[in-house]
């Protein structure tokens, strides 16, 4: 058995961004990662290979609530999701930390304030290198510093789609995006700002993913080992239950155990869930650290709609995700509950399409589908969703994932839906056409589109109502701690990655000073805007 002071599992946005955090702590720390190394290929930019072909998607069988096998549109790699992600890296508002009424019901306050989390935020954004212009969203939270580097330029026919909002009395505004990018001096910009970045890999390692500003960073420092191919399934206590004693870990085939004096889960929302309810022993029956039998219920993923309008004009734009809108994100037009939130995503491609019945019986015969491509404007359109306890990871009997879910907030995201088809006449789009484009979500089977999973280890003060303490221990361990996006009570209706790397970097903190290590580790001085830093 090997001993180290830290075990991390999974690399993704939460395990790949505590490891960097903790590295220069010079602890030893032991990261687990059931996937590989994503390969780096020209496949990694083709449409056809990773979004019809599913390139990149696990081979995982997971079961809905009725026991049907379907395929989650999950990704295990060295840097989690975050390597397909479109790195739209939003802070959650002030309002998503306190009670919101929603259409279907209240979203729950979180056990600590908007306050707590800001000082995260701001290192999550620098560590990440996230592009944004602060003063724009009338719904920004407040932030103690501007973003490390200026927002990304709008291309002509999304300045132009600005342009036309603003006209409209809305308040369009730059979207924070992470990627690596110069605009200032191309020459030198490692991003080259392509089309194909949002649920893409990025071939040349410009997006700010938690491979390339989590994992590879940390591994500079020698007292970090990462573990490839490292598949954790299940944690071993001691007799009282109280601490975690041991890792299995299957690797290559064989079976090793792996232990320290703090371990900590970053599986996602599901698989993290599925690794408590796997380690069920005599002092934990109903899995560990479930006495509340809190683990696995209120997972949420958001009510999300990817929809593509035709534009009069062509649409040329390259890298489209640079524009949000959220006037309708704390209510709507006419009515006093939020809507969400309204963004763009990376631009269709013809090779897109090909898997997509709807956009071929709907438009056609009017478009022929490479006009629908080079007319297409791509939005997406985000409604919460709100925690329910029957909304549920169980194991099924082969001890795999079973998702029950029903989608909450329908009518909200009706609205939302057709509040931009109301608008569509004043942004030079055709009125008739939005169109529900399936391609971002790979699948017609909902439940499958597992990208923004999150809840299932929900924090809380409460032992009784909550799986995780607010610095993210298990209430029933002394030594366990979840740091993915399984610890929101609630999901707010911006993307989360950037949520579950401030937390990680929070939680962090609090393990640096468990671990009597707080003074080794310095935080960065922001770079000035404008200049890319190499990661460190
Ligand atoms: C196509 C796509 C686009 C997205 N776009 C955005 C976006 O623009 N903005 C945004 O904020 N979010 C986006 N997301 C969501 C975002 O990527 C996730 O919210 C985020 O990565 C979640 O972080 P995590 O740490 O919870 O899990 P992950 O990042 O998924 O990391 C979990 C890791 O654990 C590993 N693992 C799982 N089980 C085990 C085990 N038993 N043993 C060892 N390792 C294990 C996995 O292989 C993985 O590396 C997107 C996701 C996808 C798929
Ligand atoms: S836009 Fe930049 S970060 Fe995204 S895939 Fe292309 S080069 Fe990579």
């Amino acid at each position: 058995m090997d001993s180290f002071d830290v075990i991390i599992i999974g690399t993704g946005a939460g395990g790949g961004t505590l490891a960097r955090h903790l590295a220069p702590s010079g602890k030893r720390i032991l990261l687990l990662e059931r996937g590989d190394w994503l390969p780096r290929e020209p496949q990694n930019w083709a449409s056809r290979d990773v979004f019809v072909d599913n390139r990149y998607v696990s081979e995982d069988t997971w079961y809905d609530g009725d026991g049907r096998p379907f395929q989650p549109q999950i990704h295990y790699f060295v840097g989690g999701a975050t390597k397909l992600y479109g790195a739209a890296l939003y802070r959650l508002r002030a309002e998503d930390f306190g009670e919101l009424t929603h259409s279907d019901g209240v979203s729950p306050a979180w056990p600590i304030g908007y306050d707590e989390m800001e000082p995260y935020y701001t290192l999550a954004e620098q560590r990440y290198q996230v592009h944004g212009a602060r003063g724009e969203d009338p719904t920004e939270p407040p932030s103690s510093a501007p973003y490390p580097f200026p927002a990304l330029s709008h291309e002509p026919r999304i300045q132009q789609l600005s342009d036309d909002l603003a006209a409209a009395g809305y308040h369009p505004f730059h979207a924070p995006c992470g990627v690596l990018l110069n605009e200032a001096d191309m020459a030198f910009s490692t991003c080259i700002r392509c089309a194909t970045c949002d649920g893409f890999p990025c071939l040349v390692h410009a997006k700010s993913d938690a491979e390339v500003l989590g994992v590879r960073p940390a591994l500079e420092h020698p007292n970090v080992t990462l573990m490839t191919n490292a598949h954790a399934t299940r944690l071993e206590t001691d007799d009282a239950g109280r601490t975690v004693t041991s890792v299995v870990v299957e690797h290559d085939g064989e079976t090793s155990t792996f232990s320290a004096p703090i371990v900590v889960v970053s599986c996602g929302a599901a698989n993290s869930a599925k690794l408590l309810l796997s380690s069920a022993s005599d002092a934990h029956p109903n899995g560990l650290a479930n006495g509340s039998d809190q683990v696995g219920r209120n997972y949420m993923f958001h009510n999300s709609q990817a929809v593509l309008a035709l534009s009069k004009e062509p649409n040329p734009t390259v890298f489209q995700k640079t524009l949000g809108l959220n006037d309708f994100y704390l209510k709507g037009p006419d009515v006093e509950y939020p809507l969400g939130n309204i963004q763009m995503i990376g631009k269709s491609a013809a090779d897109m399409f090909k898997g997509e019945k709807p956009l071929e019986t709907k438009l056609a015969p009017d478009f022929a589908l490479r006009d629908v491509a080079s007319h297409a404007v791509d939005f997406w359109l985000s409604t919460e969703d709100l925690p329910n306890p029957d909304n549920r990871v169980t194991l099924a009997d082969d001890g795999n994932v079973r998702l029950s879910y029903r989608p909450s907030n329908g009518k909200a995201a009706d609205r939302l839906f057709h509040q931009l088809k109301s608008m569509l006449r004043h942004l030079g789009l055709h009125p008739d056409h939005l169109i529900p484009r399936h391609a971002y979500l790979k699948t017609d089977i909902p439940v499958a589109g597992v990208a923004h999973q999150a809840g299932t280890c929900r924090f809380g003060s409460d032992p009784a109502t909550s799986v995780l303490d607010t610095d993210c221990k298990a209430h029933e361990l002394d030594n366990l701690y979840v740091v993915d996006t399984s610890f929101f009570p609630s999901i707010g209706a911006v993307n989360p990655a950037l949520t579950a790397m401030a937390n990680a970097l929070r939680v962090g903190d609090h393990l640096l000073d468990r671990l009597g290590a707080r003074d080794t580790v310095s935080v960065p001085e922001v770079a000035p805007a404008g200049e890319e830093r190499t990661p460190s």
